[in-house]
């Protein structure tokens, strides 16, 4: 590429000292050439980090940006004034990378270099993925990073930048359900800005090439922080079921879903409905046994959506004595999903409830309710809930008369430890989440991946379980 008068570095152009015409030929010949591949290997990729916000580190705007290959920081423009053309200048330093395009330029000369050597560079910014290149579920292959760690694409750790251990744990589980997994790595959709950055945030962590062997969440978490008014930020502990609730609605939104099933990914792949009947219990003499469903009066039917199974945990024991202190209470998963066999009546204010499935989503989402709020504090439900991790049958908690099970296999887990020696509520709490990868299970908090023993996963205080339906 011949650069125009104006932008020609002045420093170059004294240097020659040949006529316009000699000038137009030694820039067309190969001499630029040489130049770059001596500046090429002044690049630092063990510097390189695409992973946060696009904005120039001087001016804080996000148009036009470029990343210096030498030392990783970001620049506004290429041209005589700008910030990035400074930066070679002042710094020496002189391979930049538009964070847009991808194309790389040598500056202050202001040519571009396209060399295959560089090709790592542009996929680590932005990585694709084609049919044939995502990751099988059955064939969990080792990375290498550039330090030749072994990792697994997928299973990567994410930064704990504040607070947001609590939306690391969800973006893990949701970038594991496959068809949303799958959606995000391959679609060029037209959403908005935050659908964006979630496609972005899952090709980084299913990236093979990555350069280190974990990925930063904050570039999607501005704009989460943005879309949701500041509700959710990475500054503040939070609750991963409203961040979850909330994630899943507004990508179902921004992707154009309405309240039709399977408008988008989202309710494609996690909605269900239930059936909720209720009728008005009689008022009954004292003494009498717990008010049932009487089918001579009206029973009342209503079917609702849902994109999370909410399951209460029985109340644990109020008082225990210095010997039962430290026994947790165990119960098990039908125990608690009993709640949606269509049969098990709650009363409430003189209303009794029963709860069933009308349809279950090929993906389903469980709320393990562990807070609960009285009239002074929040406190924790401490209860292990013991579930199979393949092979939980919900035939009983869905209408009609089933003679085959209807079998889920577990994909991710959430669970939660309180930090020790502090009380039992949200802000003194970590989150953690286990991942099926193959036949092996991973557990990953922030940065921290390891192999999970299976017979461990049940002993955490899960909160969040995303099931798989079986074909
Ligand atoms: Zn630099």
């Amino acid at each position: 590429m011949a650069p125009s008068d104006s932008d020609e570095p002045p420093a170059k152009r004294a240097r020659l000292e040949v006529d316009s015409e000699d000038e137009e030929m030694v820039y067309a010949a190969p001499e630029p050439v040489r130049a770059s591949n001596l500046y090429l290997d002044t690049i630092n990729r063990a510097a390189l980090d695409f992973d946060f916000e696009k904005v120039c580190s001087v001016s804080t705007s996000n148009i036009n940006v470029y990343g210096c290959l030498v030392c990783g920081k970001y620049y506004q423009g290429r041209g005589r004034k700008s910030y990035a053309y400074a930066h070679s200048i002042h710094d020496d330093h002189h391979v930049f990378i538009n964070l847009a395009s991808t194309k790389v330029y040598v500056l202050p000369d202001g040519y571009e270099v396209s060399d295959p050597s560089l090709e790592d560079i542009a996929y680590v910014l932005r990585p694709t993925f084609s049919r044939a290149s995502v990751p099988a579920p059955d064939h969990a292959r080792i990375s290498y990073d550039l330090a030749s760690q072994p990792y697994l694409p997928g299973y990567v750790g994410l930064n704990n930048i504040k607070h947001n251990d609590h939306m690391n744990v969800i973006i893990h589980a949701l970038l594991h359900v496959r068809p949303l997994r799958d959606f995000l790595l391959l679609t060029d959709h037209n959403g908005t800005e935050l659908t964006r950055r979630f496609a972005v945030l899952a090709r980084k962590i299913w990236n093979p090439r990555l350069f280190k062997s974990q990925v930063s969440p904050h570039e999607f978490l501005q704009e989460v922080n943005r879309a949701s008014n500041g509700k959710f930020r990475l500054e503040q502990q939070g609750d991963p079921i409203d961040f979850i609730s909330w994630l899943l609605n507004r990508l179902h939104k921004d992707l154009g879903g309405t309240k039709k099933r399977s408008s988008s990914i989202i309710f494609a792949t996690f909605q269900g409905s239930i059936r909720v009947e209720t009728q008005h219990v009689l008022v009954k003499a004292d003494g009498e046994a717990k008010p049932t469903f009487d089918i001579d009066r009206d029973i009342k039917s209503n079917t609702s959506p849902f994109l999370l199974l909410a399951i209460d945990l029985p109340p644990p024991p109020l008082f225990q004595d210095s010997v039962e202190k430290n026994i947790v209470p165990q119960v098990s998963i039908h125990s608690v999903l009993s709640k949606y066999d269509g049969k098990t009546a709650q009363e409430n204010l003189g209303i009794l409830r029963r709860y069933q499935a009308e349809s279950l989503p090929p993906y389903l989402i469980f709320h393990f309710k562990r807070f609960t709020k009285n009239a002074f504090v929040e406190e924790k439900n401490p209860t292990i809930v013991n579930f199979p991790l393949k092979g939980l049958d919900m035939r009983d908690y869905i209408s009609g008369d089933h003679k085959e099970p209807i079998l889920y296999d577990l994909v991710a887990n959430v669970v939660q430890e309180s930090v020790a020696g502090t009380t039992r509520d949200k802000e003194n709490t970590v989150w953690k989440v286990n991942l099926l990868a193959g036949e092996k299970w991973y557990q990953i908090q922030d940065l921290i991946v390891e192999e999970a023993r299976k017979e461990m996963i049940f002993l955490g205080e899960t909160t969040l379980q995303i099931w798989e339906r079986r074909k």
